[in-house]
């Protein structure tokens, strides 16, 4: 293979960059594919492609492809040794040229109510002198399991209250990576389909395989939520590219109902997620008004209120029972007047919506400050009396950790005021 199998495609959005620093930063990094790629991450197209180059005969290739593929995303395969139904011949074929790599854990935290966080390095060309990181969060709740994944290491934006904002170093991941992070989870939290299978049953895997459920009740991760480092728009190619990798059915069939992306505003490519993905849509709305918006979320220089609000009208699919989420962070005295809430309610009048406030997460160096709890309450009673749901809520302290009984580190714990943002962005009604 000439051309590497996985490439970040930047998109044209970023590449016709903004009033010199204003909205966005630097030029992106490009990635450096490693020695051997990874089959992870590839479209069924591009798998069958590298299948072709280890010499799998063309009336062989679909029949293959659909081996590898149970293998990779309903059972989890973490080598070619493990893939039984393939012949060992073609294993030994595969495994001299690539890998199954996922990006590598490097440290692991785990809160009291269940809450992971992993650090994650990537696996490219740059990984000596400077690692690439990202994070990925896992979410419990009773009904559900939410993966917050990251699109892009760092982001070329820069809203102000963001502390990926902040980072100089900003590449996109791969579609590989993004798929790698669920990848990662399923792993760590033994989520993959587990029982042994007979070879038969393997080499013609079905939806029904694929979507079948752990015993007593749903696997673990349920629902996935863009939510992590990177503005998944800005990678959109790749991202879409990972997302249609999870929702297959025959794989990890994750539904797109139960996959939400987020953005801050990157206009241009809202009807594109609706049209080409088709997933939930999350928008990172903040502020109220122009003036306030532009400085926490300078890209709304760019695509101001009103134009990202028609796009939403128009989100393909849009409807009550596919509501656009709204999110606001809590900043003190910046953005969480009660008059702002009413306004707020006003400006999304008959747009499908819910309303996710954020406690603001603080970090060094920053300087907001989160809004009191008792602010927090009164502007979540303003939204809620306005008929949308109240999703704010103090953690439960529920300890649902020595029940999974899966990890024996908890090297630190989140904070409480971490783990109720990310309680926060798990869309929790
Ligand atoms: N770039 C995308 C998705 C990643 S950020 C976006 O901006 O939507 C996910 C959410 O976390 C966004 O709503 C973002 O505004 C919010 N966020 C960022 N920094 C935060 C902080 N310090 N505290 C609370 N929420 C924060
Ligand atoms: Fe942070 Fe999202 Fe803004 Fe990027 S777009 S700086 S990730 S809030």
């Amino acid at each position: 293979m000439t051309e590497p199998l996985q490439s970040t495609s930047v998109s044209s959005t970023t590449a016709t960059a903004a009033p010199s620093g204003f909205v966005e930063k630097t030029p992106l990094e490009r990635y450096l594919p490693p020695a051997k790629p990874s089959l992870v991450g590839l479209s069924r197209a591009q798998l069958t492609e590298a299948l072709a180059t280890v010499g799998v005969a063309a009336a062989q290739r679909k029949m293959r492809v659909q081996q590898i593929w149970h293998w990779l995303y309903v059972r989890g395969a973490p080598d070619f040794a493990a893939m039984t139904s393939v012949s060992k011949e073609l294993r030994a074929a595969l495994a001299a040229q690539f890998t199954l790599a996922r990006p590598e854990v490097v440290a692991e935290q785990i809160s009291a109510d269940g809450t992971r966080k992993w650090l994650l390095r990537l696996g490219d060309g740059h990984s000596a002198e400077r690692p690439h990181e990202v994070e990925c969060v896992y979410i419990p709740e009773a009904d559900r399991g939410t993966l917050c994944l990251s699109t892009q290491v760092g982001c070329t934006l820069t809203c102000s209250f963001c502390h990926t904002g902040t980072q100089r170093l900003v590449r996109n991941l791969t579609p590989g990576e993004i798929v790698g992070q669920i990848m990662v989870a399923r792993d760590r939290l033994d989520d993959w389909l587990g029982a042994a299978r007979p070879a038969g049953e393997i080499a013609v895997a079905s939806s029904a395989v694929g979507q079948r459920m752990r015993q007593g009740g749903q696997r673990l991760v349920s629902n996935i939520v863009m939510m992590g480092m990177g503005e998944p728009l800005y990678n959109f190619e790749a991202v879409r590219d990972a997302l249609l990798i999870a929702a297959d059915g025959e794989g990890i069939a994750i539904s797109k109902r139960r996959i939400t992306l987020s953005t801050s505003g990157v206009v241009p490519n809202i009807a594109r997620a609706g049209a080409e993905i088709g997933c939930m849509l999350a928008v990172s709305l903040h502020a109220v008004r122009d003036e306030l918006r532009n400085e926490l979320v300078p890209l709304n220089r760019k695509y101001p209120i009103n134009q990202l609000l028609d796009a939403c009208r128009k989100y393909p699919g849009l409807s009550n029972a596919r509501r656009i989420t709204f999110e606001y962070v809590m900043l003190k005295d910046v953005n969480d007047s009660l008059a702002e809430a009413k306004e707020l309610v006003k400006l999304l009048a008959g747009i499908p919506a819910k309303i996710n406030l954020i406690p603001f997460n603080p970090w060094p160096g920053t300087k907001y400050e989160c809004s009191d709890w008792e602010r927090i309450e009164n502007f979540s009673e303003i939204i809620f009396n306005a008929g949308y749901a109240s999703p704010v809520r103090t953690p439960r302290g529920r300890d649902i950790l020595a029940a999974c009984g899966q990890l024996k580190s908890a090297s630190e714990k989140l904070s409480a005021r971490e783990r109720l943002a990310l309680r926060a962005m798990a869309m929790t009604d």
